[in-house]
């Protein structure tokens, strides 16, 4: 399979090491922003097999994870409305909140329906007029385009029972967050290569400078992850920060100017809170004010909702790389996939997932549904 096998190759993979080893002469830490990465690194062993003096931390690249249990919440509440049909991507149904997810929801009678698309919503929107087409709309720059392009369609046809709850995060925030945290030991970033196909390379010089880093854009076959970590390495050997792209087959410098103008049109860019990091100012993007009616928090007004976060997840923890799955506690014992305790362990990109899959010692296989990256 092209773009596949060959980023496969074990023969490849060993010269990449080999280089690497040859390289490196002192710990450095680097985060893969990522989680598909986080899931290809851990899928592969590929941490296991780079030498010791180089350590990957997961990053909060997961847009399930991050998602906060407030608009989880939200989502709840919304989706048991009698008149509303409540779409999202099959991830978020298993995703707790404070007491529920939707997939109870969906027991108790809530008409949730998972989609592969946001179009599908606005599908639904037109064959249900007598109903309220809500979609789910959350992630990072890769999923915010389409989402983008179902909110002006729906504009454009005059389609008004169709609204989004938004919950976008942007990634060049979130790095500038975990660098100015007391707690970072982050010396080098391998950034999301799909986010720079939207968004393009150039949010990351300034960041680069400012913080002193290495930022390599990175794919997600494990030679393009290992790409991604000869040249970290090689860059902080030399100390030389800066921005690369080691994923030019995918990301052009510039991204996507039509979706980047989608998203400009659609989206403006506003403070969002992460699960268990926090506010991070500039880190999300809801509606601009000429499509706020297609907001459904601003339709269904939910506001007031009490959120509880149990005290033994400690995901904040995992998503800003201070702690690996498996050092929680309730990894694997009170929770798995099957009984989450929060929402890294349920997405098919959060860091507990990728452990409990791939590394687990003992216990059943199980399963994490798939969604679309980003
Ligand atoms: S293993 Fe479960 S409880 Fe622990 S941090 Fe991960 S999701 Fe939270």
């Amino acid at each position: 399979m092209k773009y596949l096998e060959e980023f496969q190759n074990p023969d490849l993979a060993v010269r990449l090491l080999d280089d690497i080893r040859a390289t490196v002469t002192r710990p450095w830490a680097l985060m893969e922003v990522c989680g598909g990465q986080t899931h290809s690194i851990i899928r592969h062993g590929i941490d296991q097999l780079l030498p010791e003096q180089i350590e990957l931390i997961h990053g909060p690249g997961c847009p399930v994870c991050v998602t906060p249990l407030e608009v989880i919440d939200k989502a709840l509440e919304i989706a048991s409305r009698p008149d509303v049909v409540f779409c999202s991507f099959g991830d978020m149904l298993r995703v707790p909140g404070s007491g529920r997810d939707l997939f109870r929801v969906r027991a108790a009678g809530g008409d949730v329906r998972v989609v592969y698309s946001p179009l599908d919503a606005l599908r639904l929107a037109r064959e249900h007029p007598d109903k309220e087409v809500v979609f789910f709309g959350i992630g990072f720059e890769t999923t915010a385009p389409p989402n983008a392009m179902a909110v002006h369609q729906a504009a454009r046809l005059g389609i008004r029972n169709f609204s989004m709850l938004v919950s976008h995060v942007r990634v060049p925030p979130a790095i500038e967050a975990i660098m100015q945290s007391p707690d970072c030991r982050v010396d080098a970033f391998l950034a999301a290569g799909h986010v720079c196909s939207v968004m393009g390379t150039g949010e990351y010089p300034e960041l680069a400078e400012r913080f002193e880093v290495p930022i390599v854009v990175t794919g997600f076959e494990p030679l393009d992850i290992l790409e991604g970590v000869r040249r970290a390495v090689r860059m902080l050997e030399r100390g030389e920060p800066g921005v690369e792209n080691a994923y030019p087959r995918a990301v052009r410098p510039e991204g996507n100017p039509a979706a980047r103008a989608m998203l400009a049109d659609v989206f403006e860019v506003t403070d969002r809170a992460w699960r268990g990091i926090g506010t991070i100012p500039g880190s999300g993007w809801r509606l601009a004010e000429r499509y706020r009616e297609f907001d459904a928090e601003h339709r269904f007004s939910v506001a007031g909702i009490d959120t509880r976060e149990p005290a033994e997840c400690r995901s904040g923890e995992v998503l800003q790389g201070l702690l690996k799955p498996h050092q929680c506690e309730a990894f694997g014992t009170t929770c798995t996939p099957r009984t989450p305790l929060g929402a890294t362990m349920v997405s098919s990109e959060g860091a507990c997932a990728a452990y409990y899959l791939y590394r687990r010692l003992g216990g059943t296989p199980a399963t994490v549904e798939a969604t679309p990256v980003g």
